[in-house]
């Protein structure tokens, strides 16, 4: 390592964090170090096709291949500790990472709000595990007691909860079908506790997506407020509903790491940044884990990403830093198949053409990320199946 380059420290390898390192390395000043707790990128939204049918492949793109070839250090481990004084994060294995400049991009996870029996019991498709651990007890079921469920039952109306009861029903219905099922009504329920489905967009969009999932078969209880679970009820204003496929949606939370670090949260428990999203010098905070106005998608941590990378690059260029002003995000989320709302600014889209718009977002999506031969084949992943229950690997998967 050559003294006189400044070390740049990215901590978190997702949408903020790859970023960032992609735009950094290769500049000559900066010594670049990405530390991550896994090796793969988790494209999140299609987490909820790779839950019911789609590849993991989709959702799973590996660090090393993102970065082939770029001058960067990868390391694997998790930071547990901010040693101020020292300038250096620790991992929960005891080695210390020194850093003149620190990126944390760290992202969220679910928030059970201390619900009893919830983090026990129900199922999320936050990571591409989760998302195959959900998806083989959707067969399991079927192998093992040859019926489906009484009640699939998906908790929270945000876009997650909305795209996965979405293409829920159709799944069910094929992989029942490739069982050798005779046809019958399963009920997939959706449980909003707010009035209406994603309740921070405009109301024609909550009720569009709402028209929708009922025509899709999804039943939905909104003002609901779940209470408890256990092994076999879930507990929803007082009264038990009979389910082994409860899915949680219903919520995130920042990254521990910074109570325990003593960060200065902002708003809606997010960390408090300045308008160069420094939570303190030589610390920038950005993606979910920022109090910015549009954190929280995925979206906005790439522009973050982007962002902190050129102002670092002015800084350490002994130029002007440009201040941090929020873009808003187009919202665009997939109901069933060939069907998407779509918000980009006050335009409203539905349907396929919603649909269409989503794919080449998704295009635009791993472009970010790889060289557009690269993302063009990963982009095509979004066309296959996978199966590992072997009967429906027979009768549904595509290569
Ligand atoms: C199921 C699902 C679907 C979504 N769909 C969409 C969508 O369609 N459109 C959209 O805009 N947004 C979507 N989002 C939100 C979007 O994914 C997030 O806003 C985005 O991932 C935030 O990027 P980030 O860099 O802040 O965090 P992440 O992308 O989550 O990256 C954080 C990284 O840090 C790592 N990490 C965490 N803690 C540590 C530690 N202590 N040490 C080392 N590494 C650590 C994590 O493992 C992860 O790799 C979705 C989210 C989910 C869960």
């Amino acid at each position: 390592m050559t003294k006189d380059k400044t070390r740049v420290l990215v901590v978190g390898g997702g949408f903020g964090g790859i970023k960032a390192a992609l735009e950094l390395a290769g500049n000559d000043r900066i010594n670049l170090t990405l530390l991550s707790d896994h090796d793969s990128f988790y494209y999140y939204p299609t987490l909820y096709h790779t839950a019911t049918g789609g590849a993991e492949a989709q959702s799973k793109l590996p660090l090393s291949r993102i970065f082939e070839g770029k001058d960067l250090t990868i390391i694997h481990g998790k930071a547990s500790h901010l040693d101020r004084k020292k300038k250096a994060i620790l991992t929960e294995d005891g080695k210390a990472y020194p850093y003149d400049i620190l990126i944390l991009s760290l992202g969220s996870k679910p928030n059970y709000f201390g619900i009893e029996g919830i983090e026990k019991y129900s199922y999320n498709i936050v990571t591409p595990d989760n998302a195959l651990r959900f998806k083989n007890h959707l067969h399991e079921q079927l192998t093992s007691k040859r019926q489906p469920d009484l009640n699939y039952l998906i908790v929270g109306g945000g876009p997650t909860g909305i795209e996965l009861a979405g293409a829920l029903t159709g799944y069910l219905e094929e992989i029942m079908h490739a069982h050798g099922m005779p046809k019958r009504k399963v009920h997939v329920d959706l449980i909003e506790a707010a009035p209406k489905l994603v309740p921070r967009m405009p109301d024609r969009m909550s009720r569009a997506i709402a028209g929708r999932l009922k025509r899709l078969g999804v039943r939905l209880y909104c003002g609901r407020m779940v209470e408890g679970m256990t092994a076999d009820t879930l507990t929803v204003n007082g009264k038990p509903i009979q389910s082994h496929t409860v899915v949680w949606n219903a919520g995130t939370t920042t990254s521990s790491f910074y109570k325990e670090n003593d960060f200065v949260m902002g708003e809606r428990g997010k960390v408090a940044v300045d308008e160069y999203l420094q939570a303190e010098p030589d610390v920038y905070v950005i993606g979910d884990n920022a109090a910015t106005e549009y954190s929280g998608m995925a979206q906005t941590a790439l522009y973050d990403g982007h962002y902190v990378a050129a102002n670092i690059e002015r800084h350490i260029e002994g130029r002007l830093m440009k201040r941090y002003t929020p873009k808003r995000p187009i919202y665009v989320i997939p109901v069933g198949h060939n069907w998407a709302a779509v918000l980009w600014g006050n335009m409203q889209i539905y349907g396929l053409p919603g649909w269409l718009l989503r794919l080449a977002a998704d295009m635009v999506g791993f472009k970010d990320y790889e060289p557009w031969w690269r993302a063009t084949k990963q982009w095509m992943t979004e066309f296959q199946t996978e199966e590992s229950c072997s009967t429906c690997a027979k009768h549904l998967q595509k290569p």
